[in-house]
């Protein structure tokens, strides 16, 4: 499966195509103690196995594919249960530190996760939830029809970046640069400076 696209690098894409690139293709990661704290505490939630309470079956690292969209990952945990007419329903869930950020990242994972296990079971997937451990909150995703076209297109997108061959420009907004644990791999301020002096530089020799 090497060329299936790792899901956790669509959140990786959804906050930043730059970031996306210098992660999956140029294996960049830079450990800063947000992204410590996310990978100790994913360690925590993630030991493999299953459990069940009531009518309610919990599967804990759960591993899905898609052949269709050539992505595969781990969910960090499915829960299956019947609804009123006994059909299997399938809830994935993801375990997240901090709280829910303004962008889709989370949403747009999780949905990739869903398209998976439709892909792999035909189950029903209407939703699915994401734990977040700083607010200690389960936030309902629906997977509406809309968040379903733009993960698949957030999935075609990074393939399509991953052979680009060429790394996308830095974000013009430096809000999310200051969050992002590759800002000194990445040097955005700089790369756009440089840019700028080179268009500047070109346009003179005409
Ligand atoms: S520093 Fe900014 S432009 Fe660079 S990867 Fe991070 S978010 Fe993207």
């Amino acid at each position: 499966m090497e060329d299936y696209l790792p899901i956790s690098m669509l959140n990786q894409l959804e906050y930043c195509e730059r970031r996306f690139y210098l992660m999956h293709v140029l294996g960049e990661m830079e450990v800063n103690a947000h992204v410590l704290e996310g990978t100790l505490r994913h360690e925590q939630a993630h030991t493999a196995g299953a459990s069940r309470e009531g009518e309610t079956l919990t599967h804990r690292r759960v591993y899905v594919w898609s052949d269709e969209l050539m992505v595969a990952g781990y969910a960090d945990v499915v829960e299956e249960t019947p609804d009123e007419h006994g059909q299997t329903i399938l809830l994935p869930i993801e375990y997240k530190k901090g709280r829910m950020g303004k962008w889709l990242n989370d949403h747009i994972q999780l949905c990739a996760q869903a398209l998976c296990l439709v892909e792999r079971t035909g189950a029903a997937i209407p939703k699915g939830y994401i734990f977040y451990f700083g607010s200690r909150r389960r936030e309902e995703v629906v997977f509406t029809p809309e968040l379903r076209a733009r993960t698949a297109a957030s999935i075609r997108r990074a393939h399509e970046l991953a052979r680009a061959e060429r790394i996308p420009p830095p974000l013009e907004n430096y809000n999310k640069c200051r969050d992002c644990s590759l800002e000194p791999a990445c040097l955005p301020r700089e790369t756009r400076q440089l840019t700028r002096q080179a268009e500047i530089r070109m346009r003179e020799a005409r």
